[in-house]
């Protein structure tokens, strides 16, 4: 196992974004972070994600939290470690260190103002307004200036990477719009400040490891030394499983009586944890672990 850290000195993390409740897919997400955690004796920080005003909910992190308690995932010190939304002190520190090193520059670019996306391909940002000099507006972004050099990493189940940022996603948005700190800049703030030297999380985000060290790098930071990237439950399309695509949430799977252990090995089950849907209890998660091969 990639882990070479001392298990105590280990540290993950469970970051969801509260956009709406929890259904089988966060189920397996948390098999995952406290399966691996638990095997290596190492913490579980809660982090709640909320950075994104618009979608999330205070009312969905007060379920998130019923339903871990529920399910029995623990994290460490029994509670939220960190709340994107209350960070805006620290990340605007964050941003401006980045100014200050002259990374950052004011972006005047929409959606309708760059070129369209194909479907299904990730769209590299041209890095149009990178030395316009724009002054910043009610309308503007911020974005950071990436490195052109490939990112090397280990996934601890897939083996080493290698990720280029700058070809993949081109300059990141730090600070968008409508002035809120983005998804990418707030991970990697909360990472180093938490110390998360483990990052576990679903496939859907091995994308986005490679410019997440390289902000972490900007930032004068060390990122995570390691990163896994499960497998996610999908449909039969291989979509994603969504509650937009009628994934039940987890309040109604124990409104028809599931037990927690249940649920539990039915998400084992739909992740191809198991064979079959075998009830596991959350303080047995690690042991559906056995059958992954980690490199
Ligand atoms: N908040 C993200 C999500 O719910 C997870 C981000 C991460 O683990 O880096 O998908």
């Amino acid at each position: 196992m990639a882990c070479s850290a001392s298990p105590s000195r280990c540290r993950t993390r469970f970051a969801p974004s509260p956009t709406g409740e929890l259904h089988l897919g966060h189920v397996a997400a948390m098999i995952h972070v406290w399966g691996w955690a638990d095997r290596w004796g190492s913490a579980v920080d809660l982090r709640i994600e909320d950075h994104d005003r618009q979608r999330c909910r205070p009312e969905f992190t007060a379920q998130l939290l019923a339903d871990l308690d529920w399910l029995g995932f623990r994290p460490v010190r029994g509670g939220v470690r960190r709340i994107q939304s209350e960070q805006v002190e620290r990340y605007t520190c964050a941003l401006d260190h980045l100014r200050r090193a002259g990374l950052v520059y004011v972006c005047r670019c929409s959606r309708k103002t760059l070129p369209p996306a194909t479907p299904g391909v990730e769209s590299c940002y041209p890095g149009t307004c990178r030395h316009r000099g724009w002054p910043e507006g009610p309308d503007t972004s911020l974005r950071a200036c990436l490195p052109a050099d490939p990112v090397a990493f280990h996934d601890d189940l897939r083996g080493p990477q290698e990720q280029t940022p700058a070809r993949q996603c081109g300059d990141l948005v730090l600070r968008d719009r409508l002035g809120q700190f983005t998804y990418q800049f707030a991970v990697v703030v909360d990472d180093l400040t938490d110390g998360i030297d483990w990052v576990i999380r679903g496939e859907d985000l091995l994308d986005s490891t490679g410019r997440q060290i390289a902000l972490a790098r900007l930032l004068g930071g060390n990122p995570p030394r390691h990163w896994l990237h499960h497998r996610l439950i999908v449909d039969a399309d291989g979509r994603k499983l969504s509650k937009s695509e009628g994934a039940p949430p987890l309040a109604e799977l124990r409104a028809k009586g599931l037990s927690a252990a249940k649920v539990i090995g039915l998400a084992a089950f739909r992740v191809g944890l198991q064979t079959e849907p075998r009830p596991c209890p959350a303080a047995e998660v690690a042991q559906l672990l056995a059958c992954v091969t980690t490199r």
